[in-house]
C-alpha cells in the first residue's frame, strides 16, 4: 500500500536514479532522436524532488493532477506532454483513495499507458516508451487475473518492462524523431522505453 508520501519517496528515488544516467540516456537519444530526452526527462524530475514536500501532504488525486501539470509545464519535448498526459489520467483513478494496493496500481498504469497512447497516437510495437509500459501493464492484469502472489508480481511486472524496454532495440520507430533517420532506430534502445522501464523497475521495487 503506497500513500501519497510514500509516492513522493518513490519520485525522489527516480530522480536520482534518472540524475545519475546523464550520459547514457542522452547518448541513446542523441543516436535514435535530438539528443535532449536525459535533460528533459531529468528536469521534470528534479522539479518534483525540488517541490516533494509541498506535495506529500496531499491527496493521491490532487498529487497526481500537481505532478501531471508540472511534468506539462517543465519538461519540453514530447515526453512531457506524454507524462502530463498520463499523470492527469491517473489521477482520476485515485479520486478518494487514501492508499495505492494492486488493484489500484494495475488502474493507475493501465490509465497512465492509455493516455499516452492516445495522446501520442501510438501503438505497441512503435519503438516508444509505450514499448515499456504496455508490457508491464499486461503483465499486471494478467497475474491479477490469475491470483499470482504479491511478491511474484512485483518481480514479473519489473522484468516485463526491463524487457520490453530491451525489445526496442529491433523495433522500428514509427512515431517520434527516430522516424527521422534512415534505419529508423534500428540497433538501438528507445531512451523514452530505458526511463519508463526505470520507474517501472524503482516503483516495483520500493512496494517490496
Ligand atoms: P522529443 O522527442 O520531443 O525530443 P524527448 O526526447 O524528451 O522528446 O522524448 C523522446 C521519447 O518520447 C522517445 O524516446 C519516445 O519514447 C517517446 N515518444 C516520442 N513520441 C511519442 C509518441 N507519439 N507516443 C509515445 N511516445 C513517444
Ligand atoms: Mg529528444
Ligand atoms: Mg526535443
Amino acid at each position: 500500500q503506497l500513500t501519497s508520501k510514500d509516492y513522493m519517496e518513490y519520485i525522489k528515488l527516480v530522480y536520482k536514479k534518472i540524475h545519475e544516467n546523464r550520459e547514457y540516456i542522452t547518448d541513446l537519444d542523441a543516436a535514435t532522436g535530438d539528443g535532449d530526452h536525459w535533460a528533459n526527462i531529468d528536469s521534470g524530475f528534479g522539479k518534483l524532488n525540488e517541490i516533494s514536500e509541498s506535495l506529500e501532504c496531499l491527496s493521491l488525486f490532487e498529487q497526481f493532477k500537481q505532478i501531471g501539470k508540472t511534468m506539462m509545464s517543465v519538461i519540453g519535448g514530447s515526453s512531457g506532454v506524454l507524462y502530463g498526459s498520463a499523470y492527469l489520467a491517473a489521477a482520476k483513478v485515485l479520486k478518494g483513495k487514501e492508499a495505492i494496493g494492486n488493484e489500484e496500481l494495475c488502474g493507475v498504469l493501465t490509465a497512465m499507458l492509455d493516455a499516452i497512447m492516445s495522446r501520442g497516437n501510438a501503438q505497441p510495437g512503435w519503438k516508444t516508451m509505450i514499448d515499456s509500459l504496455h508490457p508491464a501493464v499486461e503483465c499486471y492484469k494478467a497475474c491479477l487475473a490469475e491470483n499470482v502472489p504479491e511478491e511474484e508480481i512485483l518481480t514479473r511486472v519489473k522484468q516485463a518492462a526491463l524487457d520490453g524496454a530491451e525489445n526496442t532495440r529491433g523495433m522500428e520507430a514509427v512515431r517520434g524523431r527516430a522516424t527521422y533517420q534512415a534505419d529508423k532506430g534500428v540497433g538501438h534502445l528507445d531512451p523514452g522505453a530505458v526511463t519508463m522501464s526505470y520507474q517501472i523497475e524503482i516503483l516495483m521495487d520500493y512496494i517490496r
